[in-house]
């Protein structure tokens, strides 16, 4: 439902709860975030307000200057702590707003190759299918790109890899995403009222694009894969 991303240049957990805030006026279920520290991996997730991931990441806090948060409404499985978002397959974590129509068929898919069903959501099979591309060989971009390729619906999406901290990989299909720019720092938000706190510089992507930002700013791809030039807007929200 909501999604937030931040490459930053300071400790991002708390960043990430307050732009989720910001969107909770949408409606949600559950919440949970995602960072990378030292390198590494990790995520909490709460079910209901954002007061219990916050209670959460006081008692067991998530370091790290990169990280990607979202809030759920869920269409595809309880709003349970397994069923909340960030989705993790080995190295690789998403946020989904949206659905994925064809996530049976591509559970079968996965089958195939040996990696089961862990929750009961359609996002997850965007992780794991990922995670697949990449236990073949494939760079954390090429991956995203053909993970994409294979998802049918309407979505937007957000990855984040271990051992990845300078990379984000967000994706537009059906459902808004805003790229924040900032001062050695990016931003990804499913709202630009998510970004007001952090930068009033935007770019909307358009239908059908994905982007590889870094910390450097962000390559921006029609949907047949051709670098695209979107404009970079000044949004007043009024803070
Ligand atoms: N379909 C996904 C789920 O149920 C995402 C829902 C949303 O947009 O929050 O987990």
């Amino acid at each position: 439902c909501g999604i937030i991303g931040v490459l930053g240049t300071h400790e991002v957990s708390p960043l990430l709860v307050e732009s989720l805030k910001r969107l909770e006026y949408r409606g949600y279920d559950s919440a949970g975030i995602a960072t990378i520290n030292e390198g590494r991996l990790d995520r909490r997730r709460a079910v209901g307000k954002l007061w219990n991931l916050s209670d959460l990441l006081v008692h067991e806090p998530l370091p790290g200057k990169s990280g990607i948060g979202h809030t759920r409404w869920a269409t595809h499985g309880a709003a349970t702590v397994a069923n909340a978002h960030p989705h993790r397959s080995g190295p690789v974590a998403v946020v989904h707003n949206g659905i994925i129509e064809n996530f049976r068929e591509l559970r079968a898919e996965l089958a195939e190759a040996g990696i089961t069903p862990e929750t009961e959501t359609d996002t997850e099979t965007v992780a794991q299918l990922t995670r697949l591309m990449m236990d073949r060989g494939m760079a954390p971009r090429e991956a995203a790109v053909a993970t994409l390729k294979k998802l049918e619906g309407a979505f937007a999406l957000l990855w984040l890899f271990d051992g990845e901290a300078d990379l984000m990989i967000a994706a537009r299909k059906g459902s808004p995403l805003a790229i924040g720019h900032g001062d050695g720092e990016m931003f990804v938000g499913s709202d630009a009222i998510a970004l007001s706190p952090m930068t009033d510089r935007i770019t909307y992507l358009e239908e059908g694009d994905y982007a590889f930002i870094t910390r450097a700013g962000a390559e921006i791809f029609d949907h047949e894969g051709r670098r695209a030039n979107r404009d970079e807007a000044r949004i007043d929200l009024g803070q």
